[in-house]
């Protein structure tokens, strides 16, 4: 992270890029950006996913109804990054209250994936990862529910970390499925990744589900400086999940390159066992059954009385026109899910779904906490069963989702940790390995993926 100018640098780059790809929502008008506050990220531009608060700019989640909405507070990775000197560079453009996996719901246009414009960048995290892809920032700042940090990293060629559910702050991140939301970084190496991890992550007292048990953050900041230790590949044991890796939708050319890069790993001592876990491919039923019930109750206060944009007023006390005409304002995708979310938790579904949802979750934990007894374990999967989807894709048509959905949702649903490491390319697309650890194995997750670089 050693540019002479850094923000200059990046200025010019969004002037050109911006128009190009459509990756910010709004970019910041940091006026005096002579004097650099000293620290860690002293200078440094860094592009933040729009559903994570910042005091003072505009923080829309992409949608009509938040528009207008300039938060009074930052979100904690906010402030800790500008506490070391970093800059918010802008705002990125992201599907609607995150919510998607091609960036095509967003209220402004979808973000074009700089490697083909014809094609998705991946979502929800769409514009962090062509800010990063596109060399106009080095690092970003995503949210991972269910893959949006790891599947715009494996679609744009760069690196993408979900931490370990709690190991970051949510405070100030605008919840979209509260019990698997969390914030991570993007960027094109995984020293810079780790640095800006290592300072955004840590307990605070405003968010009661983050901690920070036993893990050194001098430590943490350590691996970003230090020399990769190769050794540790040795100790490495990668599952594979055949059930996964047979998915009908896979992409085979993607698949030989996967066994491939496995071999590689091999040839450094790691060690490849292969299993069988066919629940994997309900995951993304169990997701979807507990991200639309979470989103449901999460988007009620976007009312236009609570939050959000008023549009019309309360006339002879019919509040029931009042909710419905301002809660146009949200998307298409958005409706489906608040609607699909509150028939799952009405009365007499609830125990049908919602139940049923929580118990496949926690017997999914059980069983992959049996399988990853190890810290040096790792279950081992493509970043991306198929290659990026054009722009135009039909999200309705959940075939090809579902296909990109069960790895990565996986981690979300057990709270792992899971990073995306590109691997080079394939026929001009993208490749790249996902890893998934147990609970609270970031360090050692991260010190794989630098050996790995
Ligand atoms: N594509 C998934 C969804 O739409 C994941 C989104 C996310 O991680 N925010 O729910």
């Amino acid at each position: 992270l050693d540019p002479e100018k850094p923000f200059e640098d990046a200025v010019e780059q969004a002037i050109k890029n911006d128009p190009k790809y459509n990756i910010f929502i709004t970019l910041t008008s940091n006026e005096d950006k002579s004097i650099f506050k000293k620290g860690k990220l002293s200078g440094i531009p860094i592009a933040v996913k729009d559903n994570i608060s910042t005091k003072g700019i505009r923080t829309t989640c992409a949608s009509k109804i938040l528009e207008d909405y300039v938060p009074g507070y930052s979100a904690t990775v906010v402030e800790r990054i500008e506490a070391e000197g970093g800059i918010i560079f802008g705002k990125t453009n992201m599907d609607e209250f995150a919510m998607g996996a091609l960036g095509t719901t967003s209220a402004f246009g979808p973000t074009l994936n700089n490697l083909n414009i014809e094609l998705s960048p991946g979502g929800s995290s769409s514009g962090s990862a062509v800010a990063v892809s596109s060399g106009t920032v080095k690092l970003a700042l995503g949210s991972d529910t269910g893959g949006s940090i790891r599947l715009p990293a494996a679609w744009t060629g760069i690196y993408g970390f979900k931490p370990t559910y709690g190991f970051v702050s949510r405070y100030g991140l605008i919840s979209y499925a509260d019990s698997m939301d969390q914030i991570g970084p993007l960027a094109t190496n995984i020293s810079d990744l780790i640095l800006l991890f290592s300072i955004i992550s840590g307990s605070d007292e405003r968010d009661p589900t983050s901690q920070f048990p036993g893990i050194n953050k001098e430590k943490m900041l350590k691996l970003a400086y230090s020399e990769a230790d190769v050794d540790i590949l040795k100790k490495l044991k990668l599952i594979v999940i055949k059930n996964l890796i047979e998915h009908p939708q896979a992409d085979e050319g993607l698949i030989n390159e996967f066994w491939k890069d496995l071999k590689m790993l091999e040839s450094y001592g790691a060690s490849i066992e292969l299993i069988d876990e066919p629940l994997i491919l309900k995951i993304p039923q169990i997701y979807y059954i507990i991200a639309f019930s979470e989103a449901s109750s999460n988007l009620a206060r976007f009312d236009g009385l609570r939050y959000g944009k008023r549009i019309s007023n309360v006339e002879k006390n019919d509040y029931d026109s009042f909710y419905m005409e301002n809660r146009t304002l949200f998307g298409w995708e958005v409706k489906r899910r608040i609607l699909l979310g509150t028939f799952i938790l009405s009365k007499g579904y609830y125990e049908t779904y919602y139940v049923k949802a929580l118990k496949a979750r926690t017997y999914l934990r059980k069983r992959i906490d049996r399988i990853l007894n190890e810290e040096t374990k790792f279950i081992v999967t493509p970043g991306s069963l198929i290659r990026p989807l054009p722009l135009k894709y039909d999200a309705r048509d959940l075939s090809k989702l579902n296909a990109v959905d069960a790895p990565l949702m996986l981690a979300n649903l057990i709270g792992s940790p899971a990073i995306v490491i590109p691997t080079g390319f394939s026929q001009s697309s993208p490749k790249s390995l996902q890893l998934i650890g147990r609970v609270w194995s970031d360090y050692t997750l991260l010190s794989i993926a630098k050996a790995i670089e």
